[in-house]
């Protein structure tokens, strides 16, 4: 797709989430470069992909608000959440101009990831049944990086589902969705294995809670408590979309021959 038609449309969902709330100023403008990538490099399919992502991601994010996270950024994604998502389906597209085909496998697998993880997210929040870390280990509190319940699997599924069908779909591609959905899935359980293991953890002093954040939402500094202190839930969403994006580009090569 020529750039200037893609930086149109793509502005203009930009536009339209961010007055929807759905993003903030810096989320939009990150978005906008994300959309204009897809679109250049892989065409309305792709761009249909990022749609299947946004939105379905957007409407659970508010069907299943649950009960308030203890420990959460907000509704409203900023810059990094939408680089941590869409950065690798971004940079990966562009391979588009080179083999179409790969480029949407590429888009479609990572943003299946990206669509697990938020759909295991907000679905699982719902859950009666306690976390368990990596689902089968010990419970740990609700919000816990790593935490999974069985709600949340089935969620994921629906979310990869609904991003690697719409990729088969739009790109008269029926392989992409077994693809998309397997590798949407295995994304999200990469992504609750490194968040568990790497992610930093730190505890308020003041209040005693648990946080991923350095600074708590009652304003006091936390202590960190594992894991790597700089890496923290964006750059875990990031590894696992970039994983997502490589394994999917790798099975475009193997399905070529
Ligand atoms: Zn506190």
């Amino acid at each position: 797709m020529l750039p200037s038609v893609a930086a149109l449309a793509a502005g203009a969902v930009a536009l339209l989430a961010w007055r929807a709330r759905s993003l903030t100023g810096g989320g939009a403008a990150a978005g906008w470069l994300v959309g204009t990538l897809v679109l250049v490099g892989t065409g309305w399919s792709g761009g249909a992909v990022l749609a299947a992502f946004f939105v379905s991601s957007s409407v659970v994010g508010r069907l299943a608000p649950a009960q308030p996270s203890l420990d959460a950024k907000g509704e409203r994604r900023d810059e990094r959440q939408v680089g941590a998502n869409g950065g690798a389906a971004a940079a990966g597209a562009l391979l588009g101009l080179w083999q179409p085909g790969l480029g949407l496998w590429i888009v479609t697998g990572s943003l299946a990831a990206a669509a697990a993880d938020t759909w295991a997210s907000s679905i699982g929040a719902r859950s009666r049944a306690a976390p368990r870390l990596r689902l089968l280990g010990p419970r740990v509190a609700p919000g816990t990086s790593g935490g999974m319940t069985p709600l949340g699997c089935a969620g994921a599924l629906v979310g990869a589902v609904l991003v690697a069908a719409t990729g088969a779909a739009a790109g008269s591609a029926p392989a992409l969705l077994p693809m998309g959905t397997l590798v949407g899935f295995a994304g999200m359980f990469a992504d609750s294995v490194l968040g568990s293991v790497l992610q930093g953890r730190f505890r308020c002093p003041v209040c005693g809670q648990a946080s991923e954040w350095q600074v708590h939402r009652c304003g006091a500094r936390t202590v960190p408590e594992g894991g790597l202190a700089w890496l923290d839930n964006d750059g875990v969403n990031l590894a696992a979309t970039s994983l997502a994006a490589v394994v999917a580009g790798v099975a475009w090569l193997a399905w070529q021959r």
